[in-house]
């Protein structure tokens, strides 16, 4: 029974695939699955499930955003190295060394804990990035996380927090900035659930009832919009409605002193174009027999959000005095705000523009939005190297240190304690010997040996170590020495 609910659910993935992907090898994926349904077999969920439903769910999401194979592949196997006894090796020698990347990349981002202390959330965003140097991962962790977030129920409810708050703190904001607004708004409702469930169904109490109110007069104003560019003679895609995201609508109403009333886009038109010229057009068209609500006209085109999401905004009264938002966009901007990459790292925080060599990456990061579809070869090659002059570094504790580039352990030593430091006689990154001027990588975790009976650095430190902080440090004690070993010669 459970093996004939397996098979159907990998059918499905088989189908997803082919609809988008007609001549992919989904050979391949079947061995992916075969080899994880092996590795996996025996363990369960702590909801009760075979353990193999989990990695399908993952390779469905990543097929429902129309990803490659192999994107795919190393969805079915993310769990393998760090849950089974198959090791990276064995997923290199079955699926090659891409794929084993991918997982690998995917297995180091599994180590990052949320330890809901303030001043690490930037720190773990950026190490997010940095780590996950192949945008690849990050969308498996999604697709990953999102899974998780489906079956928190069967998990204490410490975890539930932990969980979710992550996903609040860490993994919406990053979607969001990757211009993933589908992603970001299903990652933010699952958590919002979790983590603040009375509110949760205050809001989807309201969505219920206003939504019921608001949909018998959604398709009168469908179909007004539709007559009225007829008339005018303008080319149409599709007029639409869509309901306003959850966790979105939470934060505006909190804004606006919780009164339903003021949200005038919890349902919208949509209305979709060929072209630019025509959203203008479409615009104007609007305006002629809908009155626009001053202020509320938001050119999101000449003037795109920081994430990048582009589309025309403006909110009217409807013939019967409805007031209604209306979303004017092309099918590429639709389909953009869908499953977007935009990012936009080159924003600050403050929204002014950093023009530095991030550009290019943001260029191509845009240019591949639009090639995506035809292309999947182009995201495999793209590569995030935004915060290229820092790495960020593990304690054996599993906390974040952030280290300018080609730091090393005794950089690492300083910075945790000047003591540590001081006594320092070895490392170990990963778990391994390494010797004192090794070059750290984002990711690895450091630990210091110490001799406790030491009382000073060695002066060659100096040549290796990259911190000022740790070369004051080593500086600072070495005279100290000096001068006490004069005074003790006198
Ligand atoms: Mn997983």
């Amino acid at each position: 029974m459970e093996n004939q609910s397996i098979e159907k659910v990998f059918q499905k993935l088989l189908k997803t695939i082919k609809e988008y992907q007609p001549q992919a090898d989904t050979e391949l994926v079947k061995l992916a699955f075969e080899f994880a349904q092996k590795a996996h077999a025996g363990q369960k969920r702590m909801s009760g499930e075979d353990y193999i439903f989990h990695p399908l769910a993952t390779a469905q999401t990543l097929a429902d955003l129309r990803l490659s194979p192999t994107m795919i592949i190393a969805g079915l196997l993310h769990d393998v190295p760090e849950d089974t006894k198959m090791t990276l090796k064995d997923i290199e020698k079955d699926f090659g060394s891409e794929v084993a990347e991918l997982v690998n990349g995917i297995t180091k981002l599994g180590t990052i804990k949320y330890r809901g202390m303030e001043r690490y959330i930037e720190n773990l965003r950026k190490m997010f990035i940095s780590m996950a140097e192949d945008l690849r991962v990050i969308l498996i962790k999604f697709a990953d996380r999102l899974h998780n977030l489906k079956t928190l129920y069967a998990l204490p409810r410490n975890k539930q927090i932990r969980i979710a708050s992550e996903v609040l703190e860490i993994y919406a904001p990053i979607a969001n900035r990757l211009g993933m607004y589908e992603m970001k708004g299903q990652l933010e409702e699952e958590a919002f659930k979790y983590l603040y469930p009375k509110e949760y169904n205050w809001i989807k109490q309201i969505i219920e009832e206003q939504g019921k109110l608001k949909e018998k007069n959604l398709q009168k104003n469908i179909d007004f919009i539709k007559q009225l560019l007829k008339k005018e003679k303008i080319d149409f895609i599709e007029v639409k409605g869509r309901v306003k995201q959850l966790y979105s609508l939470y934060q505006k109403l909190i804004k606006y002193d919780k009164d339903i009333n003021r949200v005038y886009d919890l349902v919208a038109l949509r209305v979709i174009v060929k072209d630019i010229p025509t959203c203008y057009e479409v615009m104007g068209v609007v305006h002629k027999e809908m009155k626009p609500l001053k202020g509320r006209i938001k050119d999101f085109i000449a003037q795109p959000k920081p994430n990048g999401y582009t589309s025309l905004h403006t909110t009217v009264f409807t013939p019967e005095g409805e007031i209604v938002e209306v979303q004017i966009r092309t099918q590429e901007m639709d389909e953009e705000s869908e499953y977007g990459i935009a990012a936009h790292w080159y924003y600050d925080e403050k929204g002014s523009i950093k023009p530095d060599k991030k550009m290019k990456w943001i260029k191509e990061l845009t240019k591949w939005q639009k090639e995506v579809f035809e292309n999947q070869k182009l995201l495999e090659r793209l590569k995030i190297d935004v915060f290229q002059d820092r790495i960020f570094v593990f304690t054996p504790k599993g906390d974040v240190i952030d280290l300018p580039k080609e730091s090393t352990p005794i950089d690492f030593a300083y910075h945790v304690h000047t003591e540590i430091g001081n006594k320092c006689v070895g490392a170990l990154i990963n778990n391994h010997i390494a010797s004192l001027d090794t070059s750290l990588k984002s990711g690895d975790m450091i630990e210091i040996l110490i001799d406790k009976n030491r009382k000073y650095p060695n002066q060659d430190w100096l040549k290796f170590a990259k911190t000022s902080v740790a070369k004051n440090k080593i500086r600072t004690i070495l005279s100290k020495r000096t001068l006490f070993e004069k005074f003790l010669k006198k």
